[in-house]
């Protein structure tokens, strides 16, 4: 509320009808506010050890402690606690590193019981065109690499009820999935014809198993997971020389996250850790991958042209989200090994060397 209307004293009625998500990178000003604001909260925050962090947190059983997975420090700095309709959890800051996650975490056993029955029945429908409009824009944000697939191997990890296998598969990559929901897993072979879905984890299904993947993707799957050194480890280890890793996720640099804190739309309810462009590098130098390159996120009414904001102020939100690297998703290009970098980071990717 005092928020609210510290924001009609500053900027009136006239940012009144933008959408929430776009009105923080296009009112003069507001970047710079986002971004002190951020500063003092992380200098206020306390800084504690684990010891007393557990102390402060009832422990469920399906939870437990973490210390940060990135770098290894303990101390934890709470930040926010994110929650609505029966559900809230907390989020707390590496002081050393700045890596956001969710602490208490969830059991790697237990998060089947985060996902109720029937997750995926409302996986269709203009949910799916949407979704299927998001995959096509973020391709189309790192062009030419993922334009034609001239039956590459790709493995979509997550792959839910099969909306990105359909458009792989029409590109003509040699497609598989796979899921740990065995109803979205039926639903996707359904929908598919060439391209197949697997239940299961990926060591457990002989296909893909045997590795040799040009193309891994992981669409909305890197805050899902709990550990996620041991996966990245083994999808460095499935992809084929030259391979790449395609990851669409929630910025943990957004300026919506800095303006909105436990509100942010990036807290639902079975997200578990929270990268930016800093930690993601962490996490790919960590598990053998040799570079990588981040497409920002303008939103996808304003990559798609279907925005109903002028041309100026669209102008102005997209260098509000690169100058503040603070799109709502994060788009990246991960490259398995120097080869991968030599085929495909010419042109307009800038590749950041992770080794050294
Ligand atoms: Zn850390």
């Amino acid at each position: 509320m005092a928020r609210r209307l510290l924001g009609r004293l500053a900027y009136g009625s006239r940012y009144d009808r933008i959408p929430s998500s776009q009105r923080v990178y296009v009112r003069p000003g507001e970047r710079l506010i986002r971004e002190a604001q951020w500063r003092r909260l992380i200098r206020r925050a306390p800084v504690m050890s684990l010891a007393e962090y557990q102390r402060l947190r009832p422990l469920k059983d399906i939870e437990e402690f973490l210390s940060c997975m990135m770098c290894g420090e303990s101390r934890q700095q709470p930040l926010f606690e994110p929650g609505a309709n029966g559900w809230s959890y907390h989020v707390v800051r590496c002081p050393a590193c700045g890596f956001l996650y969710r602490n208490p975490g969830i059991r790697p056993e237990r998060l089947g019981d985060l996902y109720a029955s029937g997750y995926n029945t409302f996986l269709t429908g203009r949910y799916a065109a949407n979704r299927q409009r998001r995959y096509e824009l973020t391709m189309e944000a790192f062009s030419p690499v993922f334009d034609e697939g001239k039956e590459r191997r790709l493995l979509d990890f997550g792959s839910g009820v099969g909306l990105f296998l359909e458009l792989a598969e029409r590109r003509g990559f040699d497609a598989f999935g796979v899921d740990l929901s065995p109803e979205s897993v039926v639903q996707a072979n359904e929908r598919l014809d060439s391209a197949r879905a697997f239940y299961g984890a990926p060591e457990d299904v002989p296909e893909i198993a045997a590795g040799g993947f040009d193309v891994i993707t992981l669409w909305s799957v890197l805050a899902h997971l709990p550990r996620p050194l041991e996966d990245f480890g083994r999808f460095r280890s499935l992809l084929a020389p030259g391979g790449l890793l395609l990851i669409l996720t929630v910025n943990a640099h957004s300026t919506q996250l800095k303006a909105y804190g436990s509100g942010w739309s990036g807290f639902t309810k079975n997200h578990l850790m929270f990268y930016s462009s800093v930690t993601v590098r962490t996490l790919l130098r960590r598990t053998g991958f040799a570079g990588v390159a981040f497409a920002p996120h303008y939103g996808d009414t304003v990559e798609a042209g279907t925005t109903r904001l002028s041309g100026p102020m669209v102008s102005r939100l997209r260098r509000n989200v690169e100058l503040s690297d603070g799109g709502n998703m994060m788009r990246v290009l991960a490259f398995a090994d120097e080869e991968a970098i030599g085929r495909w980071g010419g042109g307009p990717l800038t590749v950041h060397r992770l080794n050294g």
